[in-house]
């Protein structure tokens, strides 16, 4: 026998909205969730989740209550399964809208929400839910370039905060694409250093460029990144690029770039660059 609930007066206060796992919007008013029906032109109509119940709750376009929802549905209210998809939903949100890694989110979302005990206990794992996270960003990622002739989107090409992030992006020879990264502050801490590191790494280097090429600071004894280089080939007039790139940008920031000694892997084609 099906169980009902009685509900004399409903909370229109208790109305909220979250996403199924589809990206729809889902409607939750005291604990019952319930899913877009139709939509005329002064109202939206939302019907009971639960298959086979059917109660309605009705809306204006804008989302604020207009009636309904005190029928009786023929199943009990479902706050554990409310809460799983409100936290679910903030991980998804997060994981679209960060780079934090997504066991990481989990980890933290989990510790900050106020989940009672039930819903925790069918709260699924971080294995359980990777899977479609991390689909959904790879979804909301631009595809991966084909050649090394692509343009940058603006989003790669500052910091989070809106600062200059692409610092140089030219082909000193035809068809040989560099780019350089780093942030001002990287930038003022890599032109105040005596010391820099300079040093390629051939096997992480994306698919079209050979090397990422990074160039590190010396601040307090402590080795920080300063730039990122991807170079598509290992020639002196790359690494001579690089920099009068830099002492140009130096010179801009009324600063220099001429550090007492630079250390870096014996690399033929960057010690006549460095002599010179
Ligand atoms: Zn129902």
């Amino acid at each position: 026998m099906a169980t009902t609930n009685n509900i004399s007066s409903i909370d229109i206060h208790n109305l909220s909205f979250i996403k199924s796992n589809k990206n729809e919007p889902l409607l939750v008013l005291n604990n019952y969730v319930y899913k877009r029906n139709k939509t005329t032109a002064k109202r939206k109509y939302w019907v009971c989740v639960i298959r086979g119940c059917q109660v309605y709750v009705h809306t204006t376009l804008s989302n604020e209550y207009a009636g309904g929802g005190t029928d009786l549905h023929s199943h009990a209210p479902n706050p554990e399964l409310v809460q799983v998809k409100k936290v679910r939903q903030k991980m998804k949100e997060r994981a679209l809208n960060e780079v934090t890694l997504i066991g990481m989110i989990y980890e933290e979302e989990i510790a900050k929400s106020s989940m009672t005990r039930s819903a925790l206990a069918i709260f699924p794992t971080n294995s359980e839910i990777y899977q479609g996270v991390a689909k959904a960003r790879r979804k909301a990622a631009p595809e991966l370039p084909q050649s090394c002739f692509f343009t940058i989107p603006d989003i790669y090409k500052s910091t989070i905060d809106g600062k200059r992030f692409l610092l140089y992006d030219g082909s000193p020879i035809r068809r040989e694409r560099i780019l350089l990264f780093g942030n001002d502050d990287q930038l003022d801490l890599l032109f105040d250093s005596h010391t820099v590191f300079m040093d390629g790494t051939f096997s992480k280097a994306p698919h079209n460029f050979c090397q990422i090429y990074i160039i590190h600071a010396v601040n307090f004894d402590i080795c920080l990144t300063c730039v990122y280089g991807l170079l598509m080939i290992k020639k002196s007039i790359v690494y001579k690029q690089i920099f009068v790139e830099l002492k140009q940008i130096a010179s801009q920031r009324g600063k220099s770039f001429s550090p007492a000694s630079i250390i870096t892997d014996f690399e033929p084609a960057v010690l006549p660059v460095l002599k010179s």
